[in-house]
């Protein structure tokens, strides 16, 4: 089959220390401390093999991720920018859906022609936080498309348990192709959906929500607040076509955050109340924090879903006085995050087909990459098949 993989240099860069672990699995930690001048091509990879628990899947969307375009861009001494778990070459992508077209012997949930989305962290439900119910902190994690071959491809074998089904999502919008599109979005909306609702508990109908970031996961995000209820949302983000955007899936108010002081429009929209529930998906938690502090409403919510390897400074008298609580969250799995992002994609009050501004052939996954490196498309499609 084709792939579009990845390969780079492991070159630890001097002021790394790199672990027994690193050296005997070969994947790095901090991958931007190891890898280096990274080359990205579609080219012949071996076709997958479905073992006995494992479907093979005929790829029909992949979108492209903020951490693909992390693998193409290079700091000034040609490492990767991506700090995280990474192993390879491999090939890259992991927002995707397909069809089954082979099962392995001892698969019981699925059959061939299903269509399903998959996750994207392939927990090992062996591990203490796998046990504990934290699939998300697996510490015998894979990753597709980051340490295990991905979706940029135009097979992938994965276990069955990792596999949701979308014919639901697929009898809503009455065709396939659609339903494959759509499906595609179900992991980075599930990222969205477990820092808001899973990890941060959520918030009360009526109450005012400020997303920071508004690409697809803080796009994700304004459209699981509408769909929860938010009774004012309001987005902040640099680029003019993501703030149209993120009005076409919900937001009520958006702005330029360089243009404005966030704090004074959150307060003054809330009459001095200030926000209840804050989403940080900017990656700029730096900039974005200080200005949640500011707006704090009484018994209000902060999460941090953008990764930032930044110290942000909290003036926690403020947390105090305004009964606030910060919460940092990571990942898609378990908690009934995928069932019920499927749900509500599937009865309409999550539609996130906006966001979808741009498709490619699998051919062309480089061209993809390169494309969303300029940070003004929602989310970039490719059609493997
Ligand atoms: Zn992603
Ligand atoms: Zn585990």
């Amino acid at each position: 089959m084709r792939g579009m993989v990845l390969d780079a240099k492991w070159e630890p860069k001097p002021s790394y220390a790199v672990s027994d672990w690193e050296k005997e699995t070969g994947k790095a930690i901090t991958g931007n401390a190891i890898w280096r001048n990274p080359k990205l091509e579609v080219r012949d990879w071996p076709d997958p093999r479905p073992g006995p628990k494992e479907v093979l899947l005929a790829i029909q969307a992949c979108g492209v991720c903020g951490s693909d375009m992390h693998f193409y861009e290079t700091d000034t001494d040609s490492y990767i920018l991506y700090p995280g778990l990474t192993r390879f070459p491999t090939i890259l992508g992991h927002e995707f859906s397909g069809k089954v077209v082979e099962v392995g012997k001892e698969v019981t949930q699925l059959e061939v022609g299903d269509m399903v989305t998959v996750e994207e962290m392939i927990w090992c439900g062996r591990c203490i936080p796998c046990r504990n119910g934290y699939p998300n902190h697996c510490t015998n994690l894979e990753e597709i498309g980051f340490t295990i071959p991905g979706a940029f491809a135009n097979f992938i074998a994965v276990d069955e348990k990792f596999c949701w089904k979308i014919d639901a999502i697929a009898e809503r919008f009455g065709s396939e192709q659609a339903a494959y599109e759509v499906g595609a979005l179900t992991e980075p909306s599930c990222v969205a959906y477990n820092a808001m609702f899973t990890r941060a508990g959520g918030f009360k109908p009526g109450h005012y929500v400020d997303v920071f970031g508004a690409g697809p996961i803080g796009l994700a995000a304004i459209g699981l607040a509408k769909a929860a209820g938010a009774g004012m949302i309001v987005a902040f983000e640099v680029s003019p076509r993501r703030l149209d955007l993120a009005k076409a899936v919900g937001a009520d108010f958006v702005y330029d955050p360089r243009q404005v002081s966030p704090s004074e429009v959150m307060m003054e929209l809330s009459k001095g109340q200030g926000f209840d529930f804050h989403v940080e998906a900017a990656g700029v938690p730096e900039i974005s924090i200080p200005e949640m502090e500011k707006a704090l409403a009484i018994n209000s919510r902060m999460v941090q879903i953008g990764r930032a390897a930044a110290r942000v400074p909290m003036y926690l008298e403020s947390f105090q006085v305004r009964r606030a609580q910060a919460f940092g969250a990571q990942g898609h799995s378990g908690h009934e995050n995928f069932p019920n992002v499927i749900r509500l994609v599937a009865s309409g009050r999550l539609d996130l087909r906006p966001i979808i501004t741009a498709h490619y052939d699998l051919a062309q996954t480089v061209d993809a990459i390169a494309k969303s490196v300029e940070r003004s498309d929602g989310k970039i499609m490719v059609h493997p098949s």
